[in-house]
Order: C-alpha cells, then sequence, then structure tokens
C-alpha cells in the first residue's frame, strides 16, 4: 500500500544545517501551512518532514475525500473495512540501526522534558483481542530505551495483562506513513476493532504487513522506519512534562519503558516530525473524533456536518450543524455531543445554513441567533479532558452548549440579507 512517500508534497525545502533542538520545531511552527523537508538536521544524517498534513483539505485528500463529505466517508469506511495482507517486500527492512540516537529526534519547547517520538504508531497484540495501533509520545531516555505515555485505552489493557503475568509486551513502532493510518490509528473505536483494516478502506487498498523481526507484531511495509521493543513489566520513570495538543504543559507522571530490539529503515529513510499542538497535530488528533461526534448527534436530530474547531485546539469547542424540526433539538444535540466526544468542553449548534468551516459565520450565528438565558445550557462537575489547564482534578469541568439555531416560530428578523441581480 502507499507509503508517505506517495502522498507527500513537499512546500519548502531548508537546505542548512538545522538544530533538532528547538529549531526545527520552530520553524514548522512558523510554517504551519506549509509541509518542510529539511535536509540537514544536525546530528543524524537523516531528513526530516514535518507538516506533513497541513490543512482539513490535505487530509481529506489523503483520504480520498472532501471536507463536505468526510464524514460519510469514514462512516463507509467503518460499515466495509479492508484487511491487511501480507507484503511481498518490506522496504522498511532495507537497513539496520545501531540505536536510537541515529534518529533525528526533536526537542520541541521550553520545559519540555527532552527528546520525543511523536508520529510513532505503535501495534501490538492481545491473545483475545487481536491487533492494536495506536499513537504514543515516546520520550527519548538513553540508546535504547524510551518511555511511553499510555493512557488508559486499548494498549493500556495489552501491557496490564501482560504486566499481570511477569511477561513483557512486545511492540513495534513504525513511523513515516502514509495519512490513512495515522488517522485510523488515532480513530476511536468503542471495541477492539482493527485499526489496520480501516486504515485500508480509507486508503482504498489494504495495508501491505511486514512480519516483526525481533518480536511478532507486524508492521506496515512503507514505514521509513521501524522501531521494535518491549513494554518491561513493573518499570516506571518519570515522562514528562511535554506540551500537548492545546499548546500548555501535560504534567509529568510515572510511565511504562520500552526497551528497544532493533531498529530497521528505508534506504534513505525520512523522519516524520510532528510538532505537538501544531496544526497537523490538531488535525490528526481532532478530525477522527467528528464521525462519532455525528453518529450521536444523528440519533436525536438531522445532523448537516460536525467538526472540531482549530481554535479550540481541535479538542475542546465542537460545531454542529443540523436542520432543525423540533422545540427540543438542539438541547438534545448537545448532549449528544458531549457523548460523542467526551473530552469536549463547549458546542455550538448551528442551523444547515452556516458554514461550519467558517468561525466567522459561527459567531454570527451567536451573535445573532443566541440568547444566553434561554439558548445556554450548562453541565456542571463533568469528566472532561485533562488536557485543560482550566479543569479541575481529575479533569472536571463544566460543560456548556450554546443553541445558536433559529427558533423555529423564528419569523423574518433572522432572515440574511440578500442583494438582487441588477439587471444591465
Ligand atoms: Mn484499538
Amino acid at each position: 500500500m502507499k507509503g508517505l512517500r506517495e502522498f507527500l508534497e513537499v512546500d519548502l525545502e531548508v537546505e542548512e544545517e538545522v538544530s533538532l533542538d528547538f529549531e526545527v520545531s520552530k520553524i514548522l511552527m512558523d510554517h504551519y501551512k506549509e509541509s518542510v523537508l529539511f535536509h540537514q538536521p544536525k546530528g543524524s544524517n537523516m531528513k526530516v518532514i514535518g507538516n506533513l498534513v497541513t490543512s482539513r483539505e490535505r487530509m481529506c485528500s489523503a483520504l480520498s475525500t472532501t471536507r463536505e463529505k468526510f464524514i460519510a466517508r469514514v462512516r463507509e469506511a467503518l460499515k466495509n473495512p479492508l484487511e491487511p495482507v501480507v507484503a511481498s517486500r518490506s522496504p522498511c527492512r532495507e537497513k539496520v540501526l545501531k540505536d536510537l540516537y541515529q534518529l533525528p529526534l526533536l526537542t520541541h519547547f521550553k520545559g519540555d522534558a527532552g527528546a520525543y517520538i511523536t508520529s510513532g504508531v505503535v501495534f501490538a497484540e492481545d491473545e483475545d483481542k487481536g491487533r492494536n495501533a495506536s499513537i504514543h509520545r515516546m520520550l527519548l531516555l538513553d540508546e535504547n530505551h524510551l518511555a511511553i505515555r499510555l493512557v488508559e485505552r486499548h494498549l493500556h489493557a495489552f501491557y496490564h495483562r501482560k504486566e499481570a503475568e511477569g511477561e513483557p509486551l512486545e511492540v513495534a513502532v513504525a513511523i513515516g506513513l502514509h495519512p490513512s493510518i495515522l488517522f485510523a490509528a488515532s480513530y476511536s473505536f468503542n471495541g477492539f476493532e482493527d485499526e489496520l483494516s480501516l486504515a485500508g478502506a480509507l486508503a482504498g487498498e489494504p495495508v501491505t504487513l511486514s512480519r516483526g523481526e525481533s518480536v511478532s507484531p507486524a508492521v506496515p511495509s512503507e514505514a521509513e522506519i521501524v522501531i521494535e521493543g518491549k513494554l518491561l513489566p513493573r518499570e516506571r520513570t518519570r515522562e514528562g512534562p511535554f506540551t500537548d495538543i492545546t499548546g500548555t504543559y501535560d504534567r509529568a507522571r510515572q510511565q511504562p519503558v520500552i526497551e528497544v530490539t532493533g531498529i530497521t529503515t528505508r534506504e534513505n529513510p525520512i523522519y516524520h516530525a510532528l510538532v505537538p499542538s501544531s496544526m497537523e497535530h490538531r488535525l490528526l488528533m481532532g478530525m477522527p473524533r467528528e464521525p462519532s461526534i455525528y453518529e450521536e448527534v444523528s440519533r436525536v436530530a438531522r445532523v448537516k456536518n460536525a467538526a472540531l474547531t482549530e481554535g479550540g485546539c481541535s479538542w475542546l469547542h465542537g460545531v454542529v450543524a443540523i436542520e432543525k424540526k423540533g422545540k427540543g433539538e438542539p438541547r438534545k444535540a448537545i448532549e449528544a455531543a458531549f457523548r460523542g466526544h467526551k473530552s469536549m468542553k463547549h458546542v455550538v449548534i448551528v442551523d444547515g445554513d452556516i458554514d461550519i468551516f467558517n468561525p466567522w459565520q459561527v459567531e454570527f450565528a451567536l451573535a445573532t441567533r443566541f440568547q444566553a438565558q434561554s439558548d445556554a445550557y450548562v453541565y456542571k462537575g463533568q469528566r472532561g479532558s485533562s488536557l485543560d489547564p482550566s479543569a479541575g482534578e481529575d479533569a472536571t469541568t463544566t460543560k456548556v452548549g450554546l443553541d445558536a439555531t433559529v427558533p423555529l416560530e423564528g419569523g423574518d428578523n433572522y432572515k440574511r440579507a440578500s442583494i438582487p441581480e441588477v439587471e444591465k
């Protein structure tokens, strides 16, 4: 299947030597709308690509869709998963690297704990649940150890099961992949559905898998870099602080450790640098949540489209456009949207005439169609996002839903003025 190289469009090339400590992340943040290829990262002979996915449009083009049809495309792919196949050749095994120090790992922000891998998809297997693919940040500890942040989801469950038996969990980390795989690995399934079958359906061809070498989990054969290793049982280390999607610091915690057992790459590999809180990070983390918001709200209203907004870090704020039929619908839509994405704190419900991708139009709806007295719904003591610094202990937060739809009895006052064609 397609790899990063088949998708890659380079907007800007940096030929001069650049430092992996802050300089690369600064250039990527300053040029967040351009994909940037660095030819000479200091201390590594590997090229670095950043801002691979710079816009919603580019992400949609990677999935062969448009921003209007994106959710329908994902829903269709979920209904028609395409299972991976065994690769006939494995470009990701062309070269062997000695240790992690040969990789161009970035230190992104002042105050971060160190150099991090942020675009690595971690593959693991469980006897009962099958294969899992998920993205985790990994802190460089030394030449063959990484700390890995595990939130309480699938990989966390696999690891704890092994740890209870006193066994390590074998993992393979693939870096430098087609966006369809990055998207699928960020998709939040309720059960243990196979992320790679979603990636295949979105890419329009099955993911081709290369067998593990020093560990069991297979990886996409077109990966630029593969790190194999073991999550050690009963081993924890300090991980963090780390700048996350909101551009604020996530605190340090005690987290598991990966011991590296082998690293292979393609010939002349390209390392994918994903700067936390960049547009790319927001799109990759936020967009996979939009179909489930749509799904939940669809149970209570006719949904035109749903999105997490970039201004709300593509995580905390959402907008849902509905074709309102009944009076109670906006309120139901608000509550459903919060069910669809549990980290969301504020959601605005608008009518179908509002372009939800245009913040000015959403604000227009709030300015002219909303009265806080009757249209604001406040939910105290909710479980929100741990990434929101204003949330309390255990991410406790107050959620607010805003009904910015025209009242059904609306009338002419709400009509948007138009200018007739002038005949000449
Ligand atoms: Mn999973």
